[in-house]
């Protein structure tokens, strides 16, 4: 069976006092699900985080990491840093770091690489815009994004993703997919693996949904077949909220 993932992407919200308050409240709620949980609180608080949730089933991950091991890149993160504090898993391609940060499908590939190269867990995000929906486009955008970045790979790197299908319009928006519109796209992702590298890859690989998850709709999401998980944002800094999610599995 494929694994269920719950992720907290917290973007850049909480300086150390809230997410000392966040932490101490998601470790008082309980887990009723099988779901794998995670959550990124931003750089600065990735050890804090780490500390503290040293014995709870929660996994601290980070938000994005730059591909080069060290140097003169002012201002980044490498893999080798996030490992060297016991952060095992990245989140890359994030649509924001693609709008805001110019990250295009060939740096993410470098990305992805430099992450496999240190033995890093990826949860690799992408999705179209409203524009490429409207025009009848969404496949073939996300076909293009998960090709350019991940299918230079070999199938083995696979044990090492997670995919997570994040329409960009359904992001902070208060929209979401349809649980029948993401059930559609997960299948067309599966489809897309599952030609390149085979149905047993493509039947392993764990595909989140993200965009305006929240309390009320996770379940009807959830039970779609094809749908393993969520990565949630505005819903994942409110404790309570998040694990309302996480046991909608
Ligand atoms: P929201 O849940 O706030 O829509 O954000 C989704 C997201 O971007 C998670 O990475």
């Amino acid at each position: 069976m494929r694994k269920h993932i719950v992720a907290g992407n917290w973007k850049m919200n909480n300086g150390l006092i809230q997410t000392k308050t966040l932490i101490t409240e998601l470790k008082k709620q309980e887990k009723t699900s099988d779901a794998e949980v995670m959550i990124a609180p931003t750089f600065t608080n990735l050890w804090h985080a780490f500390e503290a949730t040293r014995q709870y089933d929660i996994e601290v991950i980070a938000q994005n990491m730059h591909f080069a091991e060290s140097g003169a890149y002012t201002g980044e993160i490498s893999a080798g840093m996030l490992k060297s504090i016991g952060v095992k898993t990245v989140i890359l391609g994030h649509s924001e770091r693609r709008a805001y940060f110019n990250e295009t499908d060939e740096s993410l590939a470098k990305k992805v690489d430099a992450a496999l190269a240190n033995d890093m867990r990826i949860i690799f995000c992408f999705g179209e815009e409203l524009s490429d929906r409207k025009a009848g486009n969404e496949e073939s955008i996300v076909e293009r994004q998960i090709r350019n970045a991940l299918f230079h790979l070999k199938s083995d790197a696979f044990k090492h993703i997670v995919l997570a299908y994040e329409p960009v319009w359904a992001i902070g928006t208060g929209e979401t997919a349809t649980p029948d519109q993401a059930q559609a796209m997960h299948a067309f992702i599966r489809k897309t693996l599952a030609e390149k590298y085979g149905n047993a890859i493509a039947d392993s690989i764990s595909i989140l949904y993200g965009g305006s998850v929240k309390p009320n709709n996770a379940k009807e999401i959830f039970s779609k077949p094809d749908v393993d998980g969520g990565l949630i944002g505005g819903a994942s800094l409110k404790a309570e909220d998040f694990f309302a999610i996480v046991n909608a599995f």
